[in-house]
């Protein structure tokens, strides 16, 4: 041992114990890519501060944003869907329905009922795009008819909000491809009672849905960027083998060429609907 012992030529830096961060504080974006606080995102409505992309709500979520509080009646809350084709794939129908059923605490795919938006009474019904991807089984379509029926009975305006990446549910095969003639065959009676009918799109909202009731408003509203259509961007560009216009199929896009009447903020979504209610 030597007998002047030489300083150390490093310096120790003392790290303090590394706390845990939970996973589920911070998000990203999926627009800009921006890290977000999840706090802010939800005291913001889902939306991203930074880019103003809107991220998707659960059905109960939306209804809270929209309704007056206290007003929602659930209609038909026990609905369930049966399994017509016993279908297999990588999963069965089954357990595909009671894994989403676990991770959303809903039993299918949209919730309809009846409400208030200041005051005014309405009919409403919404998708939910985490159950199968918001996808319209029987239960689905046979849920939204009788919402339609109902507005038609009640003569009370009706609002869907679709959140819907899936269109019919495969998993049921023509008893999902029916729904879509049942929806619209619907709603054209409501027509014909004089009832109105505001389609709300959200992100996404595409084939099946898109192709029957969604698109079938007296007035359709939009919500900022998001993505509308029958079949996505990629498979359409390898179909055609071109390159698709920028922005294709977002709400912008789809507004500039008719589509749809107006692009709304989450945040004016409850004002602008009572509005538009006021004329009616
Ligand atoms: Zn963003």
């Amino acid at each position: 041992m030597p007998f002047f012992p030489r300083k150390p030529r490093y310096t120790i830096v003392k790290v303090a114990k590394k706390r845990d961060i939970p996973e589920d504080l911070w998000g990203k974006c999926e627009e800009c890519h921006e890290l977000i606080y999840n706090k802010k995102l939800d005291e913001n409505l889902r939306v991203c501060p930074k880019c103003n992309f809107h991220f998707t709500l659960g059905a109960y979520e939306r209804i809270k944003l929209l309704l007056d509080d206290g007003t929602f009646k659930e209609m038909d809350p026990a609905l369930e869907s049966l399994d017509p084709l016993t279908f297999e794939g990588p999963k069965t129908y089954k357990e595909k329905l009671k894994k989403d059923q676990e991770l959303t605490n809903l039993k299918e795919a949209v919730v309809t009922g009846e409400g208030k938006i200041n005051g005014r009474p309405v009919v409403i019904g919404v998708t939910d795009s985490r159950f199968i991807m918001g996808s319209m089984g029987s239960v689905v379509g046979e849920k939204l008819t009788r919402a339609i029926e109902r507005a038609i009975e009640t003569r009370h305006p009706l609002i869907i909000v679709s959140g819907s990446g899936g269109g019919a549910r495969m998993y049921e095969g023509m008893f999902s491809l029916m729904q879509m003639a049942k929806t619209s065959a619907a709603l054209s009676r409501l027509d014909r009672a004089g009832g109105l009918f505001i389609s709300v799109l959200t992100n996404p909202t595409m084939a099946g849905i898109m192709a029957s009731f969604a698109s079938l408003g007296d007035l359709i509203i939009a919500e900022p960027k998001a993505l509308i259509g029958f079949t996505g961007p990629r498979v359409i560009e390898q179909t055609i083998r071109q390159k698709l216009p920028p922005g294709f199929q977002k709400s912008e896009f789809l507004l500039n060429h008719g589509l749809i009447d107006m692009i709304v903020h989450r945040k004016s979504m409850k004002d602008t609907l009572s509005k538009l209610l006021s004329y009616f």
